[in-house]
């Protein structure tokens, strides 16, 4: 394909930026793996040299030492063919030995999962890459020549390797500052993960690039004449930018390539930090600059330390340009990163600069040294390097872009409300997965309805776009209103029959003036407030016949209760009526069942409480009910002590419960012909936890016979 690739070609490419290299390492690097390899071919026919000389011709163009080119030429020897370690430590040394190591796959250890095998060896990978920078370089250079060479595998080895590369190794050279490695590993993966979508941007990209070339050229030569006018120097280029980011800038905006219009980038490399922010001020005033998309990466670096002024102006005939202003030095570290800091006499030692890169990678090796799972590790690698957005496909194929993190929720609601709102379950690849799982790149999501259900405010716990974070609140908003109109209709209901009055008033226009005296507008918000028993039904009443006024001492309590106990909501509905139940005495971390009982609100008990069925009765409503959590709420709880009747067993009993800051709201005790002590406490508790340890403690004091609520 490119270039025709010899040992001599090679050593020449070396010779110009490293006259004093060790050639002689080199050369022998290149026999020892041409003759080890000697009987394997490439997967398109060529002798399999080709492939460790391609990638020292990588190292070389990114200026690598010898020993590093060395090192990349025996890459496989180990893996492929029949060396071992020894050999290599025998004949090239500890360095090279320890590289190649690094280098090389666990191909003999049994795996149980094909992507167990690839996350360990990935993870060994790592674990070099941390000691020795060379390792990782080589490895990337012999990545980019698989991907180069890409197309003489079978197509589900492109899909593997392209979508690994897409989403760890592009993500990792962006991470190490190598800008041009990022890029073109991107343009590769695209080509084979997306070929229909790939092929269909290379076609209109050329189909403009005359046209854009002349425009570039004539942007090119305006910022030239500016710039001498001022007397700045800098030079000027300009390019289109790669199908990845291209395709990038058409997913994030839901655009065509048509309506595209920054697709034209130029870049202006000068003296000093100063003449960057000049040149920003020149360019400023030729051409009106986007707002928000000035970017000063030169104040603020990115976290892989690129530094750079980025600013979209309004170009000649309303073409927009991107302009990248930066320092010599900033490009060569924009382009090299890490590379750059390489010194081709030195160590694989990490200086200073270079182990900014890979802090970390350190870090993440550090912590992770120790999980055994390496299919985990590699997770949480993806998770430090992926960009801030995922592409899934939906069941048809289409593409989206979600951003990191999403769950199969988030991409429902991006699909529609409804399907957000009956999301019940997801399927990834055919899995099910749970409804908070993480999307991740290449996924493709199938979302489960069921046209009964609802979103529910654990959701909100999980979602990550605002699209459906705002979707589900707004139902149970709605919701709540809803139940709250029919909870207060039915309080309304209940208190007319007690005070024989018609139903039909509900509905009349006399209600509607009482409404407004109570300061709401309508029915329908008259309901609400007496279904959040902002309202009292006897409110209502007494207003509809005045003079005949009755008592609000029972709906009173009920409120007073309300404030007491602001701990309990029911199924999203806030600031409902409720009491608890005289007979169980629930409290916090108890399974709770709600009724409606028409007249008093919602009574709550304990699932467990003994009355429940009782207590079922035709008019009362089961509804869902849960402890809200704060602290600062107590619930009053009852206990039963039995103790053997002894004096001083209560002054003990009620000296342990205040020592633990329980307050005692009512105690009683009554003495048994057998010589024991009946005691019922009513205790104010914080929640079941703190109601179990006092439990606990009551339990082993002395003369206690039995506890219980
Ligand atoms: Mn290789």
């Amino acid at each position: 394909m490119r270039e025709k690739l010899s040992l001599a070609g090679l050593i020449e490419k070396v010779s110009s930026y490293s006259h004093d290299a060790d050639f002689d390492t080199l050369k022998r690097a290149y026999h020892f793996s041409r003759e080890a390899h000697c009987s394997q071919k490439r997967k398109e026919g060529s002798p399999y040299i080709n492939h460790p000389l391609a990638v020292a011709y990588i190292l070389a163009d990114m200026k690598m030492d010898a020993l590093s080119i060395a090192s990349g030429l025996l890459h496989d020897t180990v893996e492929d063919a029949e060396v071992t370690m020894d050999d290599i430590k025998a004949i090239f040394g500890r360095e090279i030995a320890f590289i190649v190591k690094g280098l090389t796959k666990l191909a003999r250890v049994e795996f149980m999962t094909k992507q167990e095998a690839q996350a360990e060896n990935f993870r060994k990978m790592l674990l070099a890459m941390a000691e020795d920078i060379r390792v990782m370089l080589i490895k990337f250079a012999d990545r980019l020549h698989n991907m180069r060479t890409l197309q003489f595998l079978p197509e589900n080895k492109q899909q593997r390797i392209a979508a690994e590369t897409l989403e760890i190794y592009a993500p990792i050279a962006n991470r190490l500052g190598i800008g041009w490695l990022k890029t073109e590993l991107e343009d590769l993966s695209f080509k084979y993960l997306m070929p229909q979508l790939y092929e269909d941007l290379v076609k209109k990209v050329a189909s403009r690039r005359e046209e854009q070339e002349g425009y570039i050229k004539e942007v090119i030569e305006l910022v030239g004449q500016k710039l001498r006018e001022e007397g700045l120097t800098g030079k000027v280029s300009g390019r289109i930018k790669h199908f990845y980011g291209i395709y990038q800038k058409l997913q994030k905006q839901r655009i065509t390539f048509e309506e595209v219009h920054d697709v034209i980038g130029i870049r202006i490399i000068t003296g000093s930090n100063a003449d960057c922010y000049a040149i920003l001020g020149i360019i400023h005033s030729l051409w009106t600059p986007i707002p928000g998309r000035f970017k000063d990466y030169i104040g603020v670096p990115k976290s892989n330390m690129y530094q750079s002024l980025h600013t979209t102006v309004i170009g000649p005939r309303g073409v927009r340009v991107e302009f990248q202003i930066r320092t010599e030095e900033m490009h060569k570290l924009a382009e090299q990163g890490i590379a750059s800091h390489w010194k081709y006499k030195e160590k694989g030692a990490i200086d200073e600069k270079s182990s900014k890169y890979i802090s970390w990678l350190r870090d993440l090796v550090q912590g992770q040294r120790d999980v055994p799972d390496a299919v985990d590790f590699l997770e949480a690698v993806k998770g430090e390097v992926v960009p801030e957005v995922v592409y899934v496909f939906t069941p048809k194929g289409e593409v989206k872009e979600m951003p990191l993190g999403s769950t199969p929720v988030d991409f429902a609601y991006s699909i529609h409300t409804q399907i957000g709102h009956r999301c019940v379950g997801a399927r990834i690849s055919g899995k099910i997965v749970p409804l908070k799982y993480k999307l991740r790149n290449g996924d493709t999501v199938e979302i489960v309805t069921s046209p009964a259900h609802g979103p529910s405010r654990d959701w909100l716990k999980f979602v990550v776009t605002p699209r459906a974070k705002a979707r589900i609140k707004q139902w149970i908003k709605a919701e709540e209103r809803e139940r709250s109109v029919e909870l207060g209709i039915k309080l309304l209901e209940n208190d007319f029959r007690k005070h024989g009055m018609s139903n039909a008033l509900l509905k009349s226009g006399e209600i509607l003036s009482v409404a407004k005296t109570l300061g709401v507008g309508t029915l329908e918000e008259l309901f609400v407030a007496v279904g959040f028993g902002k309202i009292t039904p006897h409110q209502v009443i007494n207003r509809l016949r005045p003079g005949k006024e009755i008592s609000e001492e029972e709906t009173v309590r009920i409120h007073k209760s309300v404030k007491e106990h602001k701990g309990v909501s029911i199924k999203g509905i806030d600031d409902i009526l409720y009491h608890t139940g005289k007979c169980c005495f629930p409290v916090p971390g108890d399974d709770l069942v709600g009724f409606v009982t028409i007249g008093k609100g919602v009574t709550i008990h304990r699932k467990d409480c003994p009355n429940l069925e009782k207590l079922a009765i035709e008019d009362a409503r089961l509804v869902d009910v849960e402890w809200q959590a704060s602290s600062e709420v107590t619930a009053g709880t009852r206990l039963y002590v039995e103790t053997v009747d002894k004096p001083g067993i209560l002054a003990n009993l009620s000296a342990l419960i205040s020592a633990l800051n329980i307050n005692i709201s009512h105690l009683e005790a009554s003495s048994t012909q057998d010589k024991k002590s009946h005691i019922t406490l009513i205790l104010e508790v914080r929640d079941r936890n703190q109601l179990r340890a006092l439990m606990h403690k009551i339990s082993q004091m002395e003369g206690i016979l039995r506890i219980r609520r």
